[in-house]
Order: structure tokens, then sequence, then C-alpha cells
């Protein structure tokens, strides 16, 4: 047995090549099995139903999944563990999701940023994964990532639990400038793990814009389909 191959078996038994999503062995090696690679809610789209915002901020929003099936609970290992292997495949597919919404290299937004964590939930979960997410893509997109231009107050309550006017109104009270900068000319690429009413993501790019941002593409891990979102209303 060459060292190399020695090596690989090694690796794998300490880091079986589990699919990401549902936990069962990747016979492809990859972050996925293949059951996963085919019934995985892709969306993989530009989402455009957000008539319902008052004024949308943001320039585009994309997103990988549909926020269904394996995807929940997978997202929720992402932001309770820091799983390494999660990240990477979360940031692979939000890396293509980019590349392919701007044809050329020189059209990708010039500075990252992400939707804030506040401090108490961010000392709660022991990391920030939309930080880390960032992160990894900046690097992987060559951008450098704007961790402090936008903040949230501690004691916001949880987006999710609010039907839609409360969320328009909390994200509008929770979410404040960080670290005011002079953005102006630049586009911004905006990450966020789940897209429902786009309330959270237009007032992040208002703040952007207020700073000069020219544009705001919003990129997101999974979002609820619109028929979805107006049944859980
Ligand atoms: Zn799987």
């Amino acid at each position: 047995m060459s060292t190399t191959s020695f090596l690989a078996k090694m690796i794998d038994l300490l880091y079986p090549p589990n699919c990401v999503c549902c936990g069962e062995l990747s016979e492809s090696r990859s972050y996925l099995c293949n059951r996963c690679i085919e019934e995985l809610p892709w969306y993989r789209k530009e989402r455009t139903d957000f008539d319902y915002l008052p004024v949308p901020e943001f320039d585009r929003c994309v997103a990988v999944f549909t926020y269904e099936g394996r995807i929940p609970e997978t997202i929720q290992r992402l932001k309770t563990k820091n799983d390494k292997r999660v990240i990477r495949f979360f940031v692979r597919q939000l890396e293509t999701l980019v590349k392919n919404t701007f044809p050329t290299e020189l059209e990708i937004p010039r500075i990252i940023t992400f939707v804030p964590m506040s401090e108490a939930q961010e000392r709660q979960r022991g990391y920030n994964h939309a930080q880390e997410v960032s992160r990894m893509l900046g690097r992987l997109l060559n951008r450098p990532v704007a961790s402090d231009l936008l903040m949230e107050r501690d004691n916001a309550r949880t987006q999710h639990l609010l039907d839609v006017n409360e969320r328009f109104l909390n994200a509008q009270e929770s979410i404040v400038i960080g670290q005011r900068r002079d953005l102006t000319g630049f586009s911004i690429l905006l990450i966020d793990d789940i897209v429902t009413s786009g309330a959270t993501l237009n007032r992040c790019a208002s703040l952007l814009k207020e700073m000069g941002a020219q544009s705001v593409t919003c990129a997101a891990i999974a979002t609820t389909t619109h028929s979805k979102h107006k049944a859980e209303e």
C-alpha cells in the first residue's frame, strides 16, 4: 500500500465521507449522497415575488434551495454546530450560484457582507455562521468581507416567530448601521441563510444604500416559496 492510499484510508476511517444532508454514506465521496443530489429542493435562481415589500431596496435576491425537505435540518446544523463540512458544502453552492448570476468575474459584487447577528445570540451559539460562510465565500470569490457594516441590537425578537407586519417593524428597529463607511460606487453581496418575507434583507439593503452602495445582491442558502410563506401567515 502506498503512503498516499494509506493516508487516504486513515482519513476515511477518521472522517467517513457521509452525506452532509442525510448522514448516509456518500458513494460519490462528495458532500452529498446520490439520493440527496437528486432529491434536494434545488432552487438556484432569482426570487422575484417580493411584491408585498413596500419598496424593495435590494436589486436582486438569489437562493440555492427552497426551505424544505432535508434543508431545514441541515441549516440548523450549520447554525448550531461549527461543522466545517456543512459550512463548506453550503459555501460551494453559494459560490456556484453567484458565479452563475454574474456572467463575468468583474461583475461579481466588490464587497461581501452578511445579515448581522446580535452579540447575545452569537455568545449563545458560540459562533456566527453567517460570518463563517461569508469569509469562506470571500476567499473563493476573491472578495473582501466587511463584517462591521451592519449590526443587530440585542433583544431583537426572532424574525421567524413573528407575523409579516411584525417582521417589518422588528427588522426596522433591530438592525442598524454598525460602522458607517463610504460605500459610494461599490456593489455589495449580502449573505443570509434563509429568506422568508425579505423584510430583513430589505432593511439591510436600505442601510447599505444609505452608506452609498451602488447595488445590493442578496444571496441566500434557502428561500421559502411565496405560496408556503403565505400559508404560514
Ligand atoms: Zn444524503
